[in-house]
C-alpha cells in the first residue's frame, strides 16, 4: 500500500530533534557550566578512589598513621558531594541531581525536568 519513495507521504516539517532544542540565555548557560564543573569534580574524586586505597594500603603496610589522609579524603569527597547536591536546575529550580533523597551524579540531565547540563552551542538537549 505505501511506497517509501512517495513524496506526499513524508512529513514536510523538520525532524523532532530540532524542535526539542530550546535556546538558552547566558545566565542559564553559566549555571549549567557550574553544574557541569561540580559534577566533574565529584567524578574525578570518585575515580581517584583506587589511588586513595593504594595510598592507605601503603601507609598501613609501613605502620604509619592514616587518619590525616582519611579525614582529608572524606572532607574532599563530602565537600564536592554537598556542592553538587545543592545545585539547582535553572529551568525547574529543583535540585539538579537529587530526585528524592539520594544524590545521583551519573546522569547528565536534571532529575526533574530533563535539562541536559552538556549543552551544544547554547541549545538545550
Ligand atoms: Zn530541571
Amino acid at each position: 500500500m505505501s511506497s517509501p519513495t512517495g513524496p506526499a507521504q513524508q512529513p514536510a516539517e523538520a525532524p523532532e530533534k530540532d524542535t526539542l532544542r530550546v535556546l538558552l540565555s547566558d545566565q542559564v548557560l553559566a549555571v549549567l557550566k557550574q553544574i557541569k564543573r561540580a559534577r566533574s569534580q565529584l567524578l574525578v574524586c570518585f575515580m581517584t578512589l583506587p589511588l586513595y586505597v593504594m595510598a592507605v594500603a601503603g601507609l598501613v603496610g609501613n605502620g604509619q598513621d592514616i587518619s590525616v589522609l582519611m579525614l582529608a579524603y572524606m572532607a574532599l569527597y563530602a565537600g564536592f558531594g554537598i556542592n553538587l547536591s545543592v545545585k539547582r536546575c535553572p529551568r525547574c529550580h529543583q535540585q539538579f541531581f537529587v530526585k528524592q533523597y539520594f544524590l545521583n551524579p551519573f546522569p547528565r540531565k536534571c532529575a526533574h525536568c530533563g535539562l541536559h547540563c552538556h549543552h551544544v552551542g547554547g541549545a538545550a538537549m
